[in-house]
């Protein structure tokens, strides 16, 4: 099946001939029965819903591995929930990571704040330089983390490369596909072990909950929600429900995304109010051959740096559509300085060697008419 049937049918139980799964809002369900000769049932058979095996997560489970082409997936509380989970499943006490530079500011800060804890080292790499890497390999090294288009930067990940290195040294690769989704790039498909996805943001795509994605082989998948069985991140079974409606359009959402995304960054690098902007669809982005040749679409997250003499909160004021807000892949398009939001936590020397001044703006294009949005930014330009 092709994406867009896939996130449509795939996965679909049909219970009672329901066409749309039902929410079941029930924490706990009839198990087999003690017999006489004292033989106890499977612990599989427990179903319970911090155990993530209600109807709701097991039609969720089979629907996300469908999409990227996976053995198995499985949804978890929240994005962070879905990394950090990953994480301490593949890493032991004593093992290093190699890490792509400029990551998610809440994917930092947990390495940067509990590596430590666990008995993790880590290096930081450029995930754009494959040759860069081997340097940085220890005999500790298990598993490299990455992310598809990083955040803010826009930065794009050699993935391809990054799977074919993982391959030859043995490690576990694992990437955050949050940016791109996949509609996008589906990182299984070429080569990837593990993709983690906040579903917060275009698998859901309506900003009305949080929800993490996992997906990879059975053994891994198994072994990561052993884990988070113990953590405890479990979605309840309302969020699962609006998580697998949401999941039905990512494909038609992503594609509008994409173009509107597309047609802005054109319109704001031809503005004299705009220094600077990093869209991978754009030619001028430094990994746009490898984007064309390897992503379907740019995406709906941009970035772009406003002039000095443009008046920063005069122009976010000026926004009419476009809302002050965190987070993105919703429908309504937002705008947010990422050093006072996902970048607070770096010091101002750490920002500046990302490339995140204090006048970048980034923006999650929404499913609003593209000729509206480009309006709104270009009005609020002028
Ligand atoms: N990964 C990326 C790239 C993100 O942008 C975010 C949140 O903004 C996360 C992970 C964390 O997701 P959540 O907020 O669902 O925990």
């Amino acid at each position: 099946m092709k994406l867009e049937t896939s996130l449509v049918h795939a996965g679909e139980p049909h219970i009672d001939g329901a066409v749309t799964i039902p929410i079941f809002q029930s924490s706990t369900y009839a198990m087999e029965q003690p017999t006489a000769d004292g033989g106890a049932p499977n612990y599989d058979d427990i179903r319970y819903l911090r155990l993530n095996n209600t109807p709701n997560h097991v039609a969720l489970h089979d629907k996300l591995a469908a999409i990227d082409g996976a053995e198995a997936g499985l949804v978890t509380s929240s994005g962070m929930s879905a990394i950090t989970t990953t994480l301490l499943t593949v890493l032991d006490p004593g093992d290093h990571v190699l890490v792509q530079r400029g990551l998610y500011g809440g994917t930092f800060a947990f390495m940067r704040d509990q590596f430590r804890r666990f008995g993790i080292t880590w290096t930081l790499v450029d995930a754009t330089d494959a040759s860069s890497w081997k340097d940085e390999l220890r005999e500790a090294t298990v598993a490299f983390y990455l992310e598809t288009i990083a955040n803010p930067t826009l930065e794009v990940a050699d993935l391809i490369s990054a799977a074919r290195f993982c391959r030859d040294h043995d490690l576990t690769s694992i990437v955050d596909n949050t940016f791109a989704s996949p509609a996008n790039f589906q990182p299984l498909r070429h080569g990837i072990d593990v993709c983690v996805q906040s579903a917060t943001k275009y698998l859901n795509g309506h900003s009305d909950l949080v929800a993490g994605a996992v997906t990879g082989t059975a053994a891994q998948i198994d072994a990561i929600r052993h884990e988070l069985n113990h953590w405890g991140g479990t979605l309840d079974p309302h969020a699962c429900f609006l998580l697998h409606r949401g999941l039905k359009t990512l494909a038609l959402r992503v594609r509008q995304q994409n173009a509107t995304a597309l047609a802005l960054a054109k319109a704001l690098d031809a503005h004299e109010g705009v220094v600077r902007v990093a869209y991978p669809g754009l030619a001028s982005h430094p990994q746009h051959a490898y984007v064309s040749r390897y992503l379907d679409g740019g995406g709906g997250m941009l970035a772009f740096e406003l002039a000095p003499e443009v008046d920063m909160p005069k122009f976010i004021a000026g926004l009419e559509l476009a809302l002050y807000a965190p987070s993105l892949g919703g429908p309504e398009t937002l705008v947010v300085l990422p050093a006072h939001s996902s970048h607070a936590g770096l010091s101002p020397a750490q920002r500046a060697e990302l490339g995140i001044s204090d006048r970048l703006v980034r923006v999650s294009v929404g499913i609003e008419a593209t000729d509206d949005v480009v309006d709104d930014f270009l009005t609020a330009l002028g």
